[in-house]
């Protein structure tokens, strides 16, 4: 199983997928027709699906003109976002098997930043959407912060550790100076800032990273920690706070930030 990054539009990325067997591809999220068409003319791979994390335009802008191009693309995403996703025609449900040639997926329904948002598993790699972030989360438009707070930290966090995490946006400075904000004393928070220091755009490609850089790093994933919830709760002027207020709290806060 081969993945090739696609930097789209200002801060997207789709990711191509290749099984290394059959040599057939899929693509998550076709953020744009062109940066993916011209991956695979180079690796002259024919493409047979297209996994859609969510229905939001910057994900599916290149759809389309895919579904225009290859003839009998099955196209797929879950079954709550069908009608908002042109072209679907492989409705998913969480039980759903998934495969690109003889890589087999599966189907993780991660509600919160839509409210059919999925994340896809093909092997050991995790492709988040806007659901999980180098360092953050998508925001909450559709869904509840509960709902947003299981799928990271119930759903996604029983992954194993090694899980490769491929996300929809290169917003990982950003979000690791909020990190940092939240935690200043966590030295996997520094080090990775410091890893990223002075790079930007086509410099800066910082996915994948790992559910355990994740797990060390990310705030959001982070709430049980001593350093988060006593921080969160002192910004909020209480004592303390449960689990759960303390996500909301600091989505909250990282939209403001
Ligand atoms: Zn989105």
């Amino acid at each position: 199983m081969k993945v090739i990054t696609i930097p789209c539009s200002f801060d997207n990325y789709a990711y191509l997928i290749i099984c290394e067997e059959t040599g057939e591809a899929a693509v998550v999220d076709p953020s744009e027709f062109y940066p993916v068409y011209r991956e695979l003319e180079k690796y002259k791979v024919p493409l047979t699906a297209v996994y859609c994390t969510h229905h939001h335009a910057d994900h599916i802008g290149g759809l389309e003109e895919l579904v225009d191009e290859f003839d009998g693309l099955t196209v797929c995403g879950f079954e709550e976002e069908a009608e908002r996703i042109p072209g679907l025609n492989s409705l998913l449900t969480e039980k759903s098997r998934v495969s690109i040639g003889e890589i087999g997926g599966r189907v993780l329904f991660t509600p919160g930043h839509t409210s059919g948002s999925v994340c896809y598993i093909f092997n050991n790699h995790l492709f988040t959407g806007d659901t999980l972030f180098g360092a953050g989360c998508g925001r909450i438009f559709e869904g509840t912060p509960g709902e947003m707070h299981d799928s990271l930290n119930v759903k996604i966090k029983m992954l194993p550790l090694e899980t490769k995490i491929y996300f929809g946006h290169e917003y990982t400075a950003q979000n690791l100076k909020f990190a940092q904000f939240i935690e200043p004393d966590n030295m996997a928070i520094k080090e990775r800032l410091d890893a990223i220091a002075g790079k930007q755009g086509t410099a800066l490609i910082t996915p994948p990273t790992t559910l355990q850089l994740e797990c060390a790093t990310n705030p959001f994933l982070r709430c049980k920690e001593e350093g988060v919830s006593k921080t969160v709760a002192e910004k909020c002027g209480v004592d303390q706070l449960d689990v759960l207020s303390v996500f909301s709290a600091l989505r909250e806060m990282k939209d403001n930030f």
